[in-house]
């Protein structure tokens, strides 16, 4: 895909799990073919960004030699399923491998799995081969072998979303032998009983209070095109005030959470502040430095 700083390529762990040797091949991926910007998305994919039309092919090609994605374009564009705790690897393997031998899906057609099949994203265009394959996947018999959601485990988050290749380095050797799941919750679940303190040093959030859980903040620039401010580098400031359930946007569309909050909105390189409401609300006060507007909201 196409973005503000170049090519975007979205891996898609199988069955949500990821080893240590997986994130060092992500890591070099996005290092030696991009800018070594990585992002967790809210469907647990994780995204290289910053590629060009010559590296792109280089790091598909890493990625498909890892296996990470399958050799066939179609086949992997269709395997849009999201595994949610409490995780069903047998059912997950399932769903992937029917969406793989399924030609004509349409490009959104997306399945969560948990226990059970939980959710088949709706599509806006009506589609015989998506109707066809609910039915098949309703038809799909739980297996056994369902994982536990272990109550001794440890969230890794990712503050705001985006991670670089050397802090996927360092969680790599953290990680040993252990596997990661993806979690919608732009964060990684790592069972067992595990110290927080190397994760925390490695830049990942592990404090379930850590104010930058509760911000959100696009891309911004330089990563969309459409920004002319630093959202997450700023949503970074405003969590390191102490600041929580602001919603940080580089443009007035709202990407990151398209509802309503304490939103900063970029524009000409400054902040409108909406103090309730959505990036696209008429804003409180305009032409904010981001230390402004912080002192606003301390003050709100
Ligand atoms: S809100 Fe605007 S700047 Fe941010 S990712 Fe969306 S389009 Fe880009």
């Amino acid at each position: 895909m196409v973005s503000g700083d170049g090519l975007l390529i979205r891996v898609k762990p199988f069955g949500g799990r990821l080893t240590a040797a997986d994130l060092r091949a992500i890591a070099g991926a996005a290092g030696t073919f991009g800018n070594g910007v990585v992002e967790l998305t809210n469907r647990g994919n994780l995204q290289l960004r910053g590629l060009t039309a010559d590296s792109a092919p280089h790091a598909a090609a890493a990625l498909v030699a890892a296996g990470l994605a399958d050799l066939d374009a179609d086949r992997e564009a269709r395997r849009n399923v999201i595994a949610e705790p409490p995780w069903n690897d047998a059912l997950v393997a399932q769903v992937e491998a029917l969406l793989m031998a399924t030609p004509g899906l349409p490009p959104k057609f997306c399945v969560a799995v948990g226990a059970t099949i939980r959710r088949v994203d709706r599509l806006k265009e009506p589609s015989r081969v998506a109707e066809d394959t609910m039915r098949r996947l309703a038809d799909i018999p739980s297996p056994a072998g369902m994982a536990e959601f272990l109550p001794d485990h440890l969230l890794i988050g990712v503050p705001f979303g985006q991670a670089d290749a050397a802090a996927l380095i360092r969680l790599a050797d953290l990680l040993g032998d252990a596997i990661l799941r993806t979690t919608a919750l732009r964060a990684f679940h790592l069972p067992g009983h595990h110290d927080p303190a190397p994760y925390a040093a490695a830049g990942f959030i592990t404090e379930p209070d850590d104010p930058r859980r509760s911000i959100s903040a696009c891309p911004g620039a330089p990563f969309c095109a459409s920004a002319s401010v630093s959202a997450r580098a700023d949503a970074a400031r405003l969590a390191q005030r102490g600041l929580r359930g602001i919603h940080v946007s580089g443009c007035a569309k709202g990407c990151a959470h398209p509802r309503a909050a304490p939103t900063l909105v970029g524009r000409d390189g400054l902040y409108d502040l909406v103090r309730h409401g959505r990036a696209d609300d008429p804003p409180n006060a305009t032409g904010l430095t981001i230390e402004e507007a912080a002192a606003l909201l301390e003050a709100a």
